[in-house]
């Protein structure tokens, strides 16, 4: 499973999206072609080995972003890690990234995810460069207590895990979720965008922020 779709593309910059996974689970590739260098939003399971074998061969992968903890997001990110990679995450979600058998309790697995300790445990909101690219991070808690999403002025699109879907919000009903922080978060940092950004959510068909404005049910 991998379904490329290039995002956005502007001189030798190139965002792409693709799904892995059994969740079919949104994964988001920069590069600069000529650097040869990027940086990738999460790392479901499947993602390494088809990416360094296509679009990341001769390419050095500087960061991994994750958006929230949750299995289906990182089952790969300890073999980014190992090529180099710094792996970026909130606080809220470090320790389930770093020692994966904390979800055994509520989810009767680990799902086989191997331990990837942080290298940079980022805060509520904030923005750094990578590879050229300034990225935006807002926190936008509730799904878990550690979401975050990672929003690129210059190309106009916000990765933003599972907080939003189109025509939908993230679940709130796992241990520390909480729906009435993810519904303010959303509001706060996220329709608070310019309308014409694309939301590519952690699963499904992406959005704007218009849409999700205007029809979204669950945030009237
Ligand atoms: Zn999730
Ligand atoms: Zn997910």
């Amino acid at each position: 499973m991998s379904n490329k779709k290039t995002v956005w593309h502007r001189g030798n910059e190139y965002l792409y999206a693709f799904q892995f996974g059994r969740l079919y689970t949104n994964t988001g590739v920069f590069i600069n072609s000529e650097k040869k260098t990027a940086f990738m939003v999460d790392a479901p399971f499947g993602s390494y080995e088809f990416l360094k074998e296509s679009l990341l061969r001769g390419v050095a992968v500087e960061a991994l972003l994750i958006t929230h903890g949750h299995w289906d997001h990182i089952g790969d990110a300890h073999l980014f890690k190992k090529d180099g990679a710094k792996v970026y995450a909130h606080g809220g979600d470090r320790m389930v990234i770093e020692d994966p058998s904390l979800c055994i309790s509520y989810l009767g697995s680990d799902m086989g995810v191997a331990p990837c300790a942080l290298d940079c445990v980022i805060g509520d909101d904030g923005r750094f460069q990578i590879a050229g690219m300034e990225v935006h991070i807002r926190s936008v808690p509730g799904h878990s207590p550690g979401s975050v999403i990672f929003y690129m002025e210059r190309a106009g699109i916000a990765f933003v895990g599972d907080t939003l879907f189109r025509d939908g919000i993230g679940r709130s009903d796992l241990p520390e979720g909480n729906g009435k922080l993810l519904i303010a978060g959303i509001g706060e940092k996220i329709l608070s965008l310019p309308d014409d950004t694309t939301i590519i959510p952690g699963h499904g068909p992406f959005t704007t922020v218009a849409h999700e404005s205007r029809n979204n049910a669950y945030l009237r």
